[in-house]
């Protein structure tokens, strides 16, 4: 039988609360338990595929194809497991489920109310990964903050499943904030007694408190927070602001946050933890022997969350190489011809981002050509892919008019279309061509050299693709497909000829950099860019006359 840990958020949203699920889930992993970790959302959209970046941050993607929230992304960095579909669930997936129950006659009658029937589904989908005996410990994190409205039928359920369980199978965690407040010089724990309150008058207690906070928690505060919280009084934990996100597992382990969680559980503590990997990449992250410059170019740029997974490759990617990865967010909508030199000229690689839509598309294609022409280290990722095309065909095969026919239906040369299994879609969520695909690599390829195999898996999720009927042309020019599916031949990677590092992908390395294996895309990426620097600072800097 699994045992449960539920994980709560009080006070203010944006704590960490998936980070710090992702910190325990490494701890426990790392004593030798198997465990996984999901994520309840309440928001009411059926997955967060349809949402906006803005509204949500990145959607990340899973190996089966589900369009999940980015602590995904997290769990799956620090635990290097893949999660799937049953890992997050939203309120509207809950509500979609017993809805269409509804009408196929499963409630016989009765009257469908939030409780039992809601909570009832969303106490099946909280145990549904412990049904068989996969794993010794799920982590749940419950997305919001308490207090919220849409978030009580979680906590209700909670309440319940912790009814029905013993004490020793399912604990609850909940993560708040001990502001300090300088006028008064002080730490104040007020909030949290609050938002404990809040919980208390449903029902639920939680057993062990995680407090965020930036000064240290001094003195008493501690045995203050334990009283006034009603939790043990070596069950509150500080969670200090940390340098990097990948300190705090570290932090974690420093604080016996894994040890007080399998003492309440009664299990033993399993082996030391083994955390050799990750004080390794920790090292080589803090000790880089030099930094580079790398421009990402894209239209969300204003919200760091909308490039999570990319932002995160880097750090990997740069740990690897032993460099710091000095990412400038360059809005591509904003991006005109004749400031490319001075917004792109300095930089040591270029990645152009994913992205759905017209806005910031030709800012895309003129960096792309600066890059193209300038020889600086370039990775496209989907619509990167695309745009890259797009910029070949019109700058080099000289196909003015050429474009995507997402931006442009009717266009006379649609060197990107879409696919043919989407012409008939009518809806929105969760069609796009979603989750792993095989890749087959050309031998003679910077992809197969990078990789090292002739076959790949990599994650998609996109509509459009690369327009066969115009492939011998583009590779007659000099831009090949060097890495296809197997059988629909879909161009998934594309490089250029003649140039130090032009690769591009219709699919996304980033939904599969962990800190144990960083993805060999970027790495590679970040290592030419790094020799890019060298050469560039032996130089003395760029060339001038290459630069246009
Ligand atoms: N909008 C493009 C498509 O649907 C690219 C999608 C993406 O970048 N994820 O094909």
């Amino acid at each position: 039988m699994a045992k449960y840990i539920f994980i709560t958020g009080g006070v203010t949203s944006s704590l960490g609360k998936g980070i710090l699920g992702a910190s325990l889930a490494k701890l426990l992993q790392a004593r030798g338990y198997k465990v996984t970790i999901q994520k309840f959302d309440p928001y009411i959209n059926v997955d967060p595929g349809t949402l906006n970046p803005y509204e949500h941050g990145e959607c990340f993607v899973t190996e089966d194809g589900a369009e999940t929230d980015l602590d995904l992304g997290h769990y799956e960095r620090f635990l290097n497991i893949n999660t799937s579909q049953a890992n997050n669930v939203t309120t509207g997936r809950v509500y979609q489920t017993v809805i269409n129950r509804e009408r196929e006659g499963g409630y016989l009658g009765k009257t469908v109310q939030v409780i039992p029937h809601i909570t009832d589904e969303i106490k099946r989908r909280m145990t549904l990964l412990g049904q068989n005996d996969e794993y010794d410990i799920i982590l749940t994190e419950i997305g919001g903050t308490v207090g919220d409205i849409e978030s009580l039928p979680y906590l209700e359920a909670i309440r319940q499943i912790q009814w029905e369980l013993s004490e020793e199978e399912c604990i609850v965690l909940h993560l708040t904030l001990i502001p300090y407040l300088r006028a008064a010089k002080e730490l104040k724990t007020k909030p949290t007694q609050h938002s404990v309150k809040q919980m208390a008058e449903i029902g639920l207690l939680p057993d062990v408190i995680v407090c965020r906070t930036e000064k240290p928690l001094y003195g008493e505060l501690k045995r203050k927070i334990a009283l006034f919280c009603n939790v043990k009084a070596n069950s509150v934990i500080e969670a200090a602001d940390a340098n990097s996100i990948y300190e705090v597992p570290l932090n974690m382990m420093r604080e016996n946050l894994d040890e007080i969680c399998l003492d309440k559980l009664k299990l033993d503590m399993g082996k030391e933890p083994k955390m050799d990997k990750w004080n390794d990449f920790l090292s080589r992250l803090k000790n880089p022997k030099s930094t580079i410059e790398i421009g990402l170019v894209g239209k969300y740029v204003e919200l760091q969350d909308a490039y999570k997974s990319i932002l995160e490759s880097f750090i990997h990617a740069g740990a690897a190489n032993e460099v710091t990865v000095n990412v400038h967010y360059i809005h591509s909508e904003h991006l005109k011809v004749n400031q490319l030199k001075e917004k792109l000229g300095h930089l040591d690689g270029i990645l152009v981002a994913p992205g759905f839509g017209n806005r910031g598309i030709q800012g895309k294609i003129d960096a792309i050509q600066f890059t193209r022409e300038n020889k600086i280290p370039f990775l496209g990722i989907c619509l990167g892919m695309q745009c890259a095309v797009i910029e070949y065909a019109r700058n080099v095969l000289g196909y003015e008019n050429a474009n995507s026919t997402e931006m442009e239906e009717h266009a006379e040369h649609p060197v990107i279309n879409m696919m043919e299994e989407q012409k008939t879609i009518k809806n929105m969520g969760g069609t796009m061509r979603l989750g792993s695909y095989e890749c087959e690599l050309k031998k003679d390829s910077l992809a197969h050299k990078i990789y090292g195999r002739n076959y790949i898996n990599e994650r998609h999720r996109h509509r459009y693709e690369f327009n066969d009927q115009y492939l011998a042309e583009f590779e007659e020019a000099g831009m090949t497909a060097v890495g296809k599916h197997p059988e629909a031949q879909l161009v998934e990677i594309v490089e250029v000829k003649d140039h130090p590092f032009f690769i591009a992908s219709q699919f996304h390395p980033e939904y599969k950099s962990t800190v144990e294996n960083p993805h060999p895309l970027f790495v590679s990426f970040i290592e030419a860019a790094n020799k890019y620097a060298i050469n560039k600072n032996a130089k003395g800097g760029v060339e001038e006359e290459v630069m246009s």
